[in-house]
Parts: C-alpha cells; structure tokens; sequence
C-alpha cells in the first residue's frame, strides 16, 4: 500500500565523509568541509583536500542566510529517476557562493519560470522538509 503524501526521489544517503553537510541540511544550514592545511573549501565532501591532499579537514558552518549566483543551469523537461515527473520542467543548477565563489553548489531552483534563469541570477539557498528528519537544500530566486 502507497500514499500519495510519501516522498518519492531518493533521499541523499549520509556517510563519513558528508555527514555534517547533510546533519546541517536537516537543521536548514549550510555547512561546508575545509582543509585544515591550505584552508580551501571542499565541495562535495570528501576524504581528503582535492587542493592540497591533506586529509585532515574540519567544517565551518555558514548559518542559513546562503546567497548565490548561478554559475551554469541546465533545464530537464524528462524525469531522470521516479518521484520528479510532478516536477517538470526541473531547473538543476550549479550555483557559486557569494560568501565563498569557488564553491560550486549543485540544486535544483524551485518555485521558477524556466524561461526566466539566467547565468549570473541571484538565487538564495532555501530547505525542503522531504521528511520528518530530513530537508534538502534547494535554490529560489533573489530578484523579488
Ligand atoms: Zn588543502
């Protein structure tokens, strides 16, 4: 038996290296790995700075007030897996944080017209609750 209220894409797995980006997620925060060594930001986390190679890292919380700018966007009029045909078309984007531009920030921007994203279009980073626990960073725009 299914019901319609269930959540239907998949939800982002945790492990050792991203748990504290996704434990963050949860509380509507952004919070970013760094390299201990060279101080880069290291996006998507991993097991050791892409930069440097050192692997010890620690992580700097950014609060939840995340401003950006899209980088690159692609428009998808097809759902690549089950629970995104109700969101057609999607707006999958690579965004660069004002705080921090070479981080690039891989969402979706929502509540959007398609026809209207632009490279170099402020976005602000908002949460969804996709379950009791859990919440999912995603973009809207910053022009209104
Ligand atoms: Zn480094």
């Amino acid at each position: 038996m299914s019901t319609k209220t269930e959540y239907e894409k998949p939800i982002p797995l945790k492990n050792g290296d991203n748990q504290p980006y996704w434990d963050a997620a949860d509380q509507h925060e952004l919070k970013l790995q760094k390299c201990a060594a060279c101080r880069s930001f290291i996006h998507p986390p991993g097991p050791a700075c892409p930069t440097c190679g050192n692997p010890e890292t620690e992580w700097e919380l950014l609060g939840s007030d995340i401003s950006a700018t899209v980088y690159s966007y692609v428009v998808s009029y097809r759902p690549f897996l089950p629970g995104f045909q109700h969101d057609l078309p999607t707006i999958i984007t690579v965004a660069s944080l004002d705080a921090a531009p070479e981080v690039k920030l891989m969402a979706n921007i929502i509540n959007c017209d398609a026809k209207t994203v632009k490279i170099g279009m402020p976005l602000k980073m908002t949460w969804v609750d996709i379950t009791e626990d859990r919440a999912l960073p995603q973009w809207v725009s910053a022009k209104e």
